[in-house]
């Protein structure tokens, strides 16, 4: 028997009030299921933004050292089970256990990251236009917040979203993705073991119009923080805004990487490599577009090829290079664009086949895939294929290779290889993207420094992690003192 577990409301464990549930499977291995949870209502989730609105005020006028002392705590319990966690992500999500310990290691320092910063929300003092006068800035909570999180990082992005919501005082209700809940589930009893005051923060699994939506439209929530793809969050943030939410959306990538003649080729190979068949393919950030100078073109499709059929794939608990993809439908769809890339004239030079045989038989596992001859304007190159799938497209020149990375509705994140320093520098000047590197694959974030995406990526509304993860949850209220 699976486990079951419950939505966390006002700080019980709690089942749907109709009692149903629905299951979360092992991607290595889709007979196995792995947990269930709740299938919630809008009436779950309203109990649960209501819990999260009666804790508000005390939570907010809780000192800010007491608020962090509860994050650090909850990463300490965090670490004390990182080896549960870590297998726990890898059985639901299906990425290698190296990059599931990876991430929930993320989770621990963002939390002892945000533990810190809750001592230091501060304000400013401004010197006033006259005498016997005070100007200042004071940070208070935004209020009662919504967060609503994909699949492919668990673990690490609600992590991202709670601990600057709590540290800065607000109280949360938190919407994981119905693949991967049970990985946020241990986040939640972390926090509750921290000694967390019952509602701050709560928990409630379901589906996006029964669980999402009504956080997206509840006149008690005050703002949605929302990492996801475009098309849903467009819908996030437009409901939000009807009632003037604060509304943040983070959402899909094409990231390319450019690959120029003075670039060492072996090098380029593994910087794409990692940024395109790591996770999966299955991060935002994923590299799918490698825009390569016709210097190295056809040296560099050529090394890409072996590096492609050297992965090694397998279930994520033995540690190989790849995992599967999580579900049947993202599998599905990955096949679906391998077949549009050719019906649209790319080359398929290697993989994009679904594996099958012996311990593949259960599980969603795919080659990955190298197409040559890629035009930008093909599918291919411009829509968000969340797989292992590289789009190789030739360009003729510097300029050419720019104008190809920023022709896409997308702005996530982007990359350069080269030897060159008016290169990168003009690239970091001119590349339309939220992350913009030289010399490093496009996945792959620092937890104390922005993030967030150009154009169709983000609502660009505000930055998540570092200092700027607090914006979004703090309101500024400025105070005038006349004595
Ligand atoms: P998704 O958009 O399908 O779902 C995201 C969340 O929204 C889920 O919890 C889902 O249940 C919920 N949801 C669905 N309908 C809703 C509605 N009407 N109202 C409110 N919530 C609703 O995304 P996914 O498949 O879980 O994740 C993959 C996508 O996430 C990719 O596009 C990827 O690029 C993106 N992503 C972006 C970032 C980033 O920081 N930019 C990070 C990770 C993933």
């Amino acid at each position: 028997m699976p486990n079951e577990y419950g939505n966390y409301v006002d700080g019980e464990w709690s089942e749907s009030r109709t009692a149903e549930t629905f299951a979360v499977r092992n991607p290595a291995n889709a007979d196995e299921v792995v947990a269930r949870f709740p299938d919630s209502t809008t009436a779950d989730t309203e109990a649960a933004i209501e819990a999260a609105v009666a804790a508000q005020d005390e939570w907010a006028s809780t000192p800010g050292p007491e608020r962090g002392a509860v994050l650090k705590a909850a990463g300490a319990e965090l670490e004390a089970r990182k080896d549960d966690a870590t297998e726990t992500l890898v059985r639901e999500e299906g990425k290698t256990r190296s990059e599931a310990a990876g991430e929930v290691q993320r989770a621990i320092d963002i939390f002892a990251y945000y533990a810190q910063k809750a001592r230091d929300l501060g304000g400013v003092v401004k010197s006033p236009s006259g005498r016997n006068k005070e100007l200042s800035t004071k940070r208070e909570p935004l209020g009662t917040v919504g967060i609503i999180t994909p699949w492919n990082y668990p673990i690490a992005i609600p992590a991202w979203k709670l601990a600057p919501a709590l540290a800065a005082g607000n109280t949360v209700v938190a919407k994981p993705a119905s693949a991967a809940p049970n990985s946020t589930r241990i986040l939640f009893e972390c926090l509750d073991a921290a000694g967390l005051p019952d509602g701050v923060a709560n928990a409630v699994t379901g589906s996006g119009s029964e669980v999402g939506a009504p956080l997206t439209e509840h006149e008690a929530i005050d703002g949605v923080s929302f990492t996801g793809s475009t098309a849903v969050g467009t819908t996030v943030a437009q409901t939000a805004s009807e009632s003037l939410k604060r509304v943040q959306c983070e959402m899909g990538g094409k990231n390319p990487t450019v690959v120029m003649p003075s670039a060492d080729v072996d090098e380029a190979v593994e910087i794409l490599g990692a940024g395109a068949f790591g996770t999966t393919g299955q991060s935002c950030t994923a590299a799918s577009r490698a825009i390569v100078h016709e210097q190295v073109y056809d040296e560099f499709v050529e090394a890409m090829v072996e590096y492609a059929e050297s992965v090694e794939i397998g279930p994520g608990l033995d540690d190989p290079d790849m995992g599967p993809h999580v579900s049947e439908s993202e599998l599905d769809s990955t096949l679906e664009y391998v077949d549009i890339a050719e019906s649209e004239g790319a080359t398929l030079e290697t993989g994009g086949q679904r594996l099958t045989e012996g311990e593949y038989e259960d599980g969603y596992y795919v080659q990955p895939a190298v197409f040559s001859g890629v035009d930008n304007d093909m599918r291919i190159a411009q829509e968000e294929v969340f797989g292992p799938v590289l789009a190789v497209i030739r360009a003729d020149g510097f300029d050419h290779a720019l104008e190809l990375a920023n022709d896409t509705e997308y702005g996530l994140s982007a990359s350069i290889v080269t030897q060159d320093l008016t290169e990168a520098e003009t690239f970091l000047d001119r590349v339309e993207a939220g992350v913009a590197k030289v010399n490093e694959k496009t996945t792959g974030l620092e937890l104390h420094v922005p993030f967030g995406g150009y154009k169709q990526s983000s609502t660009n509304t505000y930055r998540e992690q570092g200092d700027a993860g607090l914006d979004f949850f703090t309101s500024t209220k400025t105070v005038y003192r006349n004595y």
